[in-house]
This record gives structure tokens, C-alpha cells and sequence, in this order.
């Protein structure tokens, strides 16, 4: 399940690993010296979490999906619908 994926509107692809179901994966993170542990895919826990990281990637001028952070509150929420399955088209927020 991917909460957003990298479009003409995102600079970030973040999605729930398999290998870390509680964590919410930010792959290809050009972050990874600044906050990602020297990872290009950092793997982040909870909702303040990738918040912080989120507010990073704007302050380095990143487009960060409006509709993400509501996506990743309602992930952590437990609704099973609340990211982008896959093979399904991507909503449009
Ligand atoms: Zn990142």
C-alpha cells in the first residue's frame, strides 16, 4: 500500500514496506544524509514521524502530497482503504 507516489504533483514516494508493516517506508529519499540514517529509504514509525519528515522534504522545497499526511493518519488509524492499493488507480488529492 503506497500513500504517495512520485508525479508531476510529489516528490516522494512513501509506502508500508512489507518487511516493516508498522513503518511507513520514504523511498528514494534524497534526505538520507539529513535524516534518513545514511538510508535512501528511511523507514519511518507513526503519524509525528512522517510528519517531521514530511516538513523536511517542503523546507527543501519537495512537493509533499496535500491529501498524505491524512492518508498516513487514517493508515495508523486502521483503515485498510486509506492508501493506494495496488493496480488501483490513485486518487486524485
Ligand atoms: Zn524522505
Amino acid at each position: 500500500m503506497s500513500f504517495a507516489r512520485f508525479s508531476a504533483t510529489s516528490d516522494v514516494y512513501v509506502y508500508q514496506p512489507v518487511s516493516d508493516p508498522t513503518g511507513i517506508e520514504c523511498c528514494g529519499c534524497h534526505l538520507a544524509m539529513i535524516d534518513g540514517g545514511g538510508s535512501t529509504c528511511p523507514v519511518l514509525h507513526g503519524v509525528e514521524e512522517v510528519a517531521r519528515h514530511m516538513w523536511l522534504h517542503e523546507q527543501a522545497s519537495d512537493l509533499v502530497p496535500a491529501g498524505l499526511l491524512d492518508r498516513v493518519e487514517r493508515h495508523y488509524a486502521g483503515d485498510e482503504d486509506a492508501g493506494f492499493g495496488d493496480g488501483r488507480p490513485s486518487a486524485s488529492t
